[in-house]
């Protein structure tokens, strides 16, 4: 349950503020960037400085970032103040999610963590945590709203595609009734939805489709640990032409997989090393899995980071995933 006390004390700490630093975690989803610049327009309208970014820098934001109004306000890690008075800290379920930023944390006078992992201890001086919430846009959106903040066309557009990702265009359990009834509020404002909708879900490039089926036609099926796994490596991006970030969703398509419960996503790292992805379809918690290895997420949708080879990563995996079975 998000706190009464919690939501006041963040509105009146950023009404109070001239200058807000706003970050989410590293490699952002559509959820991190749209309430990162939901917020950032909001505020930025009500007359605050307001500076934001995300630990990857600038130089390769993910492919729908366009889509996003909000855009004059991102600068590069380097060029944020260095003791901010007010920070806030979007869907970034741990401090490690900030990357090359956790700095920050030390550094400002006061932290505003907005989140809704359930895996969030609560980093912030204030913490605005609900692992009941749909998306962390949910959460920017009652900030507004306690702000007696209006919601414009830009900040609408951002807090929705925060929204329909983070529930799977409404699909999962996560769309409540409530959930729906914030998304027409915000559908209220004139903004094309459609061509957002569009530009988030339908709009790859070939390469990253011949890239998917190469992908989905080597995934392995283990009924010992209920998962279905595959893997994409720094060569198969090179070869293909195609970005890491152009891949996000192809999770999406193997978790439609009924063989198993649980499907993962090995992806190479620059630096060595691989991003484990996990779905769920409902049995296992994937979050408990994942903090096993040291990260975290949702029940049904979780990652974290191995050092370890391919074959040892996905070993591991299988392992975990049996024992959780029990
Ligand atoms: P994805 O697989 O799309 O990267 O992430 C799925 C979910 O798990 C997201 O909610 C994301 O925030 C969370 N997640 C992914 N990787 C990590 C990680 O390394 N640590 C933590 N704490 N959460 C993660
Ligand atoms: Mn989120």
């Amino acid at each position: 349950m998000l706190q009464a006390e919690a939501l006041a004390e963040a509105a009146g700490t950023l009404d109070r503020a001239d200058e807000v630093v706003l970050v989410c975690h590293v490699n952002p989803d559509a959820d991190a960037l749209g309430s990162l610049l939901g917020l950032a327009c909001f505020l930025g309208r009500r007359g605050k400085q307001v500076v934001a970014t995300w630990p990857n820098g600038l130089a390769e934001p993910p492919r729908w970032l366009e889509a996003l109004p909000g855009r004059e306000y991102l600068v590069e890690p380097k060029n944020l103040p260095k003791t901010p008075a007010v920070l806030v800290t979007l869907d970034a379920a741990d401090p490690a999610r900030l990357a090359g930023l956790e700095h920050l944390l030390k550094k400002a006078t006061t932290v505003v963590c907005i989140d809704h992992h359930r895996t969030n201890r609560g980093f912030g001086t204030i913490n605005l945590v609900d692992g009941d919430a749909a998306a962390t846009a949910e959460l920017v959106f009652r900030l507004i709203e306690e702000m007696s903040g209006e919601i414009t066309p830009d900040v609408a557009t951002c807090l929705y595609a925060g929204l329909v990702t983070d529930t799977g265009r409404f699909q999962y359990e996560s769309a409540t009734p409530e959930v729906l009834r914030i998304a027409a509020a915000l559908r209220e404002q004139a903004f094309d939805h459609a061509a957002l909708a569009q530009t988030l879900y339908e709009d790859n490039t070939l390469p990253y489709l011949r890239l998917l089926g190469k992908v989905l036609d080597r995934a392995v099926h283990d009924p010992g640990a209920d998962l279905v796994w595959t893997y994409l490596t720094r060569k198969d991006l090179k070869e293909a032409g195609v970005a890491i970030q152009e891949t996000d969703d192809l999770i999406d398509v193997l978790r439609t997989a009924r063989e198993a419960d649980v499907v993962a996503v090995l992806k190479e790292q620059r630096e060595g090393g691989f991003k484990v992805s996990l779905r769920s379809r409902g049995k296992a918690d994937v979050a408990a899995v994942s903090a096993r290895f040291g990260g975290g997420g949702h029940r049904l949708a979780s990652g974290y980071t191995s050092k370890a080879d391919l074959e040892e990563t996905a070993r591991s995996l299988a392992r975990a995933l049996a024992e959780a079975r029990g």
